[in-house]
């Protein structure tokens, strides 16, 4: 794994998760997600053979996802209620704050920001957050205020919103 000096990986309330050493500010990258590109097929083999390496792989544009086996983005947890978002600049994905983290907190994006309208995954929730979807679907079915939200943070990726 890619050393993450400001990261850790540790037990939360799902399994693995990442955990921050240091306090991030909103807008602040907290890591690059790296991994390898794969296509689609790839990951429907995945779901076939190993299904948890399916479920972290993270949408990269239409055709692609980038699977993060072996690397910190691999122990990126959902949460209905993130403190951090995916932006993608140029070709790498970044995780980036969009609320103050502070040590020791676990670092959550929202998984809905990277599923497509064409996506047709989806995850029972229990992240546990009062606003609770129970289900994770695509972005398209986000409720209106929160996806105004998101889109006014820049954590729904063009490629995404072409999708819909
Ligand atoms: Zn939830």
């Amino acid at each position: 794994m890619t050393a993450e000096k400001n990261l850790a990986v540790h037990p939360v309330r799902n399994g693995l998760g990442i955990v921050a050493l240091k306090a991030f500010a909103p807008g602040v990258t907290v890591c690059r997600i790296r991994g390898e590109v794969v296509t689609a097929e790839v990951v429907w083999q995945y779901w076939d053979n190993d299904p948890r390496r399916g479920e972290n792989c993270f949408r990269y544009d239409a055709d692609h996802y980038l699977d993060p086996e072996g690397e910190i983005g691999a122990y990126a947890n959902h949460s209905c209620n993130p403190n951090a978002g995916i932006v993608k600049t140029g070709r790498r994905l970044l995780l980036r704050a969009i609320r103050p983290i502070a040590v020791g907190d676990e670092v959550t994006h929202d998984y809905s920001t990277l599923l497509g309208a064409d996506d047709v995954w989806k995850m029972r929730c229990n992240c546990g957050e009062p606003g609770c979807r129970k289900m994770v679907r695509s972005f398209s079915a986000l409720p209106a205020v929160t996806l105004r939200r998101y889109r006014r943070l820049g954590i729904i990726p063009d490629f995404i919103r072409q999708t819909g």
